[in-house]
């Protein structure tokens, strides 16, 4: 029979001075609504990258939770019949 754990499970606990020492930036605008934000001390510093204004300089941010990239399809038709033959190797 398996013991079963009663102490309730604690969320770990953030420390929140790491954030303010000077080597984080407060997030950018773009940022806003991204769940990897959190608050401190009315600032806002983002839990995965110390300077959130780079992320965003070449495009979308990668860990972003609140904006997906836009994917381009296009639609290419292809001739079974070719398609076939180049499958077989002739
Ligand atoms: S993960 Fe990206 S979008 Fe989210 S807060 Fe950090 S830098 Fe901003």
């Amino acid at each position: 029979m398996a013991k079963e754990n009663t102490t309730a499970k604690q969320a770990p606990a953030v420390d929140t001075a790491m954030y303010t020492n000077g080597s984080f930036s407060p997030i950018v605008d773009k940022c806003d609504g991204c769940e990897r934000a959190v608050d401190v001390d009315a600032t806002k510093y983002c839990k995965s990258y110390t300077n959130p204004e780079s992320k965003w300089r070449l495009g979308i941010c990668n860990f972003a939770t609140h904006v997906k990239p836009e994917l381009v399809v296009s639609k290419i038709k292809v001739n079974p019949l070719k398609a076939s033959k180049r499958a077989s190797g002739k």
